[in-house]
């Protein structure tokens, strides 16, 4: 698992005012954040952090791309992201935890000599993931997944069904009713 240093803000000798970061999200981002789903990826974390003399604020500007599985071909493609988050990290006398505030406010202890950015990466990745993941549509509104794959997974499909169908019992009227209004739409084309 990588370590992902480079996401640890150390802010401590730094001179008040605004500090400019370029972190990159790759595999090994990826890796620790395991969360997410993804394997292969590339988004450029252009990161603005302004210390105050008792906050720090964080300017986060996500952009680039993470290769995630359709659900429909299986096949894999590549989904884009740009995104802007700020967030606010006030630090504290006499506590020993860091809290949360808000959801973009956060304090910390006065000691903290640094500060991982990271987690914080990762959720804005996570929220602008699809709940659905499938092939967009070209222009004439057909889908681009791989018309081989999708061919062959119904034939796996339809197999399945039958198999299964078979060990539980002998009826083959017991038939998904998903499965027959498909192919009703089919017989209708
Ligand atoms: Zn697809």
């Amino acid at each position: 698992m990588g370590t992902l240093r480079e996401f640890r803000i150390a802010f401590s000798g730094l001179k008040l005012g605004q500090h400019e970061y370029k972190l990159s999200v790759g595999e090994a981002f990826f890796e620790k954040y395991h969360n997410l789903e993804i394997d292969h990826g590339a988004v450029d974390v252009n990161l603005v952090m302004t210390k105050k003399e008792r906050m720090l604020i964080f300017d986060f500007h996500l952009k680039g791309w993470v290769e995630l599985i359709c659900d429909r071909c299986l096949g894999k493609y590549k989904h884009y992201i740009e995104d802007e988050e700020k967030m606010f990290v006030k630090r504290q006398n006499g506590i020993y935890e860091m809290v949360e505030e808000a959801e973009d406010v956060l304090i910390i202890p006065d000691d903290w000599s640094d500060f991982d950015v990271g987690h914080y990466v990762y959720e804005y990745i996570a929220v602008l993931l699809p709940m659905k993941r499938v092939h967009a549509n070209d222009e004439k509104g057909n889908p681009l997944c791989d018309p081989k794959m999708l061919e062959i997974l119904n034939k796996v499909k339809v197999t399945d069904e039958d198999e299964k169908e078979g060990e539980k019992k002998e009826s083959d009227e017991n038939i998904d009713p998903r499965w027959e209004a498909l192919r009703k739409l089919k017989n209708n084309q």
